[in-house]
């Protein structure tokens, strides 16, 4: 089989490079000409764990290419996949669907054959439905049936996550089109991966229904964080006492400065909108949101609070800006908040991410970027985490004091533990803990 990737961002360039571990022979292309020419060279343009084993041994063995020529790859595909990003538009939280739009007049004008377009961009409802409108509207001879088929993975994560993935959503309602996409999946029906088959609209909310459930917990755990901070209770304690119940779930139960990435923000505020357009508004998504929003906002202070209540004329350490470990993707990350408001503080900024400061320079004026952990912290009046990355796990707590003006940390992911730390000497903060537990 053959197919046809449009867009080769995470989501387009991770799908396509495992759809070929599958043996299915890929065209993935992107109008980034810069891009996919370093993805020729060889070069892989984002960061992700074992990507670049896996795009290189599909090159290899000839099921892996790249394209800039849109109507070639299409023209002899069995199945289109849409996987452009659908970020958030100018006004009241929808979703920007017009690379999407683009993306299917261009594909369109080149089917050839019967084809299956598949929408593994994120969208709200009904945008499968106008798809099918665009193609007809486009090209009336074409012999196409337009699929749902939402993507899970998590960035850091994402070959895993495609590769052995909880379950599959196909919103396919042709027999015909149901049959392209168990072929393409046969893989994961070997492994007993469950394959739902539903309607367009059902795949559509399913995507954002599992998104905002997921944001939903996230801001559950970071309020009975604050809560814990009030009442000198432990919010670890707390998650593992109720992740324990099989029908709460251990996961996603770990308290921060707030949700950010390239997924949870855009569509919890894309649902939203869906929602209230329906006439049947999610109001518990409409406060996540907000709650989230406002945290992110409010994480700059527990810096501040840390140096006295003033970072005016003081050196602020950053370790980590990225919006969660394992990536580069700065999207609605955590620290596009915190950095800049340290710096209107008047504070100045020493900072350093194992991967991700090329993305971040242009988003974050004004900071010093350093070579390393060490590095950012020498000088310091405080140190803040913002991503756990494994190398600040384990940093030198001794090396660290030398190289700091003052040892002061603020741990916005509980990387380590307050006891450990108050023994080393440090004025430590996190999230949700006392400093000291029972009997210590
Ligand atoms: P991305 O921005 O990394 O990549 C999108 C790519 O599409 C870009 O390289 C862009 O140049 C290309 N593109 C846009 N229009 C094009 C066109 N007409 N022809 C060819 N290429 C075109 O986006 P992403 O993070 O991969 O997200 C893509 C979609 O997948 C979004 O809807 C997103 O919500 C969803 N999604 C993302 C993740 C994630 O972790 N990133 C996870 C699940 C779902």
């Amino acid at each position: 089989m053959r197919i046809a990737m449009v867009g080769t961002g995470y989501v387009g360039l991770v799908s396509g490079a495992c759809f070929s571990e599958f043996g299915t022979e890929v065209v993935c292309i992107d109008k980034d000409a810069d891009k996919i020419a370093r993805l020729e060279k060889g070069e892989i343009p984002i960061f992700e764990p074992g990507l670049d084993v896996l795009v290189a041994n599909n090159r290899k063995a000839g099921r892996l290419s790249f394209t800039t020529e849109l109507a070639k790859a299409v023209g002899e595909a069995e199945a289109v996949f849409i996987a452009v990003g659908t970020p958030t538009g100018r006004t009241g939280g929808e979703a920007d669907l017009s690379y999407v739009y683009d993306a299917v007049r261009e594909v369109a004008a080149a089917l050839k054959g019967y084809t299956v377009v598949v929408n593994k961009s994120t969208v709200p409802v009904g945008t499968g439905r106008e798809v099918e409108r665009i193609i007809r509207e486009s090209n009336p001879q074409a012999d196409f049936d337009v699929v749902s088929n939402p993507e899970f993975l998590r960035e850091g994560a994402a070959i895993n996550d495609f590769m052995r993935p909880d379950r599959v959503i196909i919103g396919a309602e042709t027999e015909r089109a149901q049959e392209v996409m168990r072929e393409l999946y046969r893989v994961l029906y070997l492994i007993e991966t469950p394959i739902l088959f539903t309607t367009l609209e059902t795949a559509e909310l399913t995507k954002y229904a599992g998104n905002a459930f997921l944001a939903t917990k996230i801001t559950f755990i970071n309020e009975i964080a604050d809560l814990c901070e009030k009442v000198g209770a432990d919010v670890h304690d707390v998650a593992r006492g109720i992740g324990l119940d099989g029908r709460i779930g251990r996961k996603f139960l770990h308290p921060g400065p707030g949700y950010g990435g390239s997924c949870f923000p855009k569509d919890t505020l894309a649902l939203v909108h869906t929602a209230q357009k329906a006439g049947a508004p999610v109001r518990i998504v409409e406060t996540v949101a907000d709650i989230n929003d406002k945290r992110k906002k409010a994480m700059a202070s527990r810096i501040v609070e840390a140096c006295d209540g003033s970072v005016a004329g003081k050196t602020v350490a950053i370790l980590g800006v990225t919006f969660k470990p394992n990536t580069d993707d700065m999207r609605d990350a955590p620290s596009l908040e915190i950095v800049p408001a340290l710096i209107a503080a008047g504070a100045k900024v020493q900072a350093f991410d194992p991967e991700g400061m090329e993305q971040a320079k242009p988003m974050l004026a004004g900071v010093q970027w350093c070579g390393s952990a060490y590095e950012a912290m020498t000088g310091a009046d405080v140190v803040a985490i913002l991503t756990e990355w494994n190398e600040f796990r384990a940093l030198d707590m001794e090396r660290v004091k030398e190289a700091m003006k003052a040892p002061v940390m603020v741990d916005l992911r509980n990387v380590y533990s307050p006891a450990d730390m108050t023994a080393a000497g440090f004025r430590y903060s996190s999230v949700g803990r006392p400093l000291k537990r029972p009997g210590a």
